[in-house]
């Protein structure tokens, strides 16, 4: 299997070898396609498996394709457990964006840090937010962005998420998404109180496991 024959464009065929990727990990193959024909995905998928790429790829080809607004309404929403994570994850976006032709605004939100400069980030709106759960709550009560126009979610490290007792917070911002949109749901483990978190969340996934 090879990236090019996922369906992805020339541009992040580019980013992908820039990278130094040579084929796709078995996430990557299993979710790429899926994830570009708009269906909700529902992954086992470890730290390491390459995950990150096997979601933000197909979003990031889905951004392409629609040309950002003035101003800018938020599309892509990555949810995540940890500042380091968010921190972490919004690089490598930004990595493989870096060869799209049109400039995506990627935000990077979390707690533990003043939400000043976050909100000054903000100005002027964002295509792909990754952000922890309640620092995200916050920028919201602020005002400082909206979800309504988001089309695509991904919840990554789910069986973190929970853990770290994020399940209100999860269930105040799946509120505020519009109800048709494609979700994506990754986890490492899928105890009870994971499974139902997935259940409430997707319509009709494609299931993998890796
Ligand atoms: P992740 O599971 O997303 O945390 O990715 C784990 C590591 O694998 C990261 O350092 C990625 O840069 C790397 N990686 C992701 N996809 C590939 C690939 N197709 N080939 C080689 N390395 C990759």
């Amino acid at each position: 299997m090879s990236f090019s024959s996922l369906g992805l464009s020339p541009a992040l065929l580019q980013a992908i070898s820039a990278r130094g990727y040579l084929t796709p990990t078995p996430v990557q193959t299993a979710a790429i396609p899926d994830i570009l024909r708009g269906g909700d995905v529902l992954a086992a998928a470890q730290t390491g498996s390459g995950k990150t790429a096997a979601f933000a790829l197909p979003l990031l080809q889905f951004l392409q394709e629609a040309p950002a607004e003035k101003p800018r309404r938020l599309r892509v929403l990555i949810l995540v457990p940890t500042r380091e994570l968010a921190q972490q994850t919004a690089e490598t976006i930004r990595t493989l964006a870096q060869a799209c032709p049109s400039s995506l605004k990627i935000a990077a939100l979390f707690g533990g840090v003043s939400i000043n400069p976050q909100m000054m980030d903000l100005r002027g709106g964002a295509d792909l937010v990754v952000a922890t759960p309640g620092r995200l709550l916050d920028l919201i009560e602020h005002n400082a962005l909206s979800l309504s126009s988001v089309a695509s979610l991904v919840l990554d490290e789910a069986d973190r998420l929970l853990d770290m007792g994020f399940a209100d917070e999860i269930t105040r911002i799946l509120a505020l998404l519009p109800t048709r949109r494609q979700s994506l749901f990754f986890s490492a483990t899928f105890p009870t109180a994971v499974h139902a978190l997935a259940a409430r969340m997707l319509h009709q996934p494609t299931r993998i496991a890796v």
